[in-house]
């Protein structure tokens, strides 16, 4: 599926400078592992810059299977711009990037860019493995939306091994103006919505939301189910319960 590159529920703004501003909004794109956030970020990173437009990509410095690269299974692999420490006042951060983003104009690095007499500025902050963010680092998002007026795309998985919602991935279902669900298939053909943790290729319903040996592939793997699947294995059993 093409995406525009104003997301496609963007609404129309008043009209300003003879062309339509968007109104910014957060947007949340989530779903259960394998579901192709990475690739949908990274096309939409794509889709903005086809237009000659600056987007930022960042994400939670807790995610270390990549370090500083955001990567798809299709292969696609790109650096971000900045990392988000847990205790990062993200706001600020994206306000340092953003004047980077913006004084990078006046260097002249990008003529064709800095034609025209539209100013340039970041046209959208995509944030990868949301999931990672604290609460408190959500709310930021959504300021920068309001406040500072420019759109995020926020990507993430809703639920960890157990069911339980990410702490950030909570805060984005209760302030983000647009969700979406981006869809993958269990292995009976439903729809999955749960990601099963499986260690040493058995599932296993107890432990961290995050597992200590993240970075040893080969021990702990995940499976996206449906629910009825997700029940089958865990013996009817719901976050640990
Ligand atoms: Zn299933």
């Amino acid at each position: 599926m093409a995406e525009a590159a104003a997301p496609a529920d963007a609404e129309p703004g008043p009209t300003a400078g003879g062309y339509a501003r968007f109104v910014a909004k957060l947007y949340f794109r989530y779903g259960a592992m394998n579901s192709g956030k990475s690739s949908s970020l990274l096309q939409a990173a794509y889709n903005y810059e086809e237009r000659g437009q600056h987007v930022l990509l960042a994400k939670p410095a807790i995610d270390t299977k990549e370090s500083d690269r955001i990567s798809s299974r299709l292969g696609m692999s790109r650096e971000v711009d900045f990392l988000i420490p847990p205790d990062a006042d993200l706001r600020a951060l994206f306000a340092e990037h953003r004047a980077r983003v913006q004084h990078s104009a006046s260097d002249a690095l990008i003529p064709e860019q800095t034609a025209g007499d539209r100013p340039v500025d970041v046209a959208c902050l995509l944030v990868d493995e949301a999931q990672f963010l604290t609460p408190g680092q959500v709310d930021d998002l959504l300021r920068i939306v309001v406040l500072d007026g420019v759109p995020v795309l926020a990507y993430g998985i809703r639920t960890d091994f157990r069911t339980e919602a990410f702490p950030g991935s909570r805060r984005l279902l209760e302030l983000a103006h647009s969700l979406e669900e981006l869809k993958t298939i269990c292995r009976c053909g439903r729809k999955a919505i749960f990601n099963a943790r499986l260690v040493g290729g058995r599932f296993v319903f107890d432990g961290d939301q995050v597992a200590i040996d993240e970075l040893n592939p080969d021990r702990v793997t995940y499976e996206s189910m449906c629910a009825e699947c997700y029940l089958r294995e865990s013996g009817g059993r719901l976050d640990g319960r």
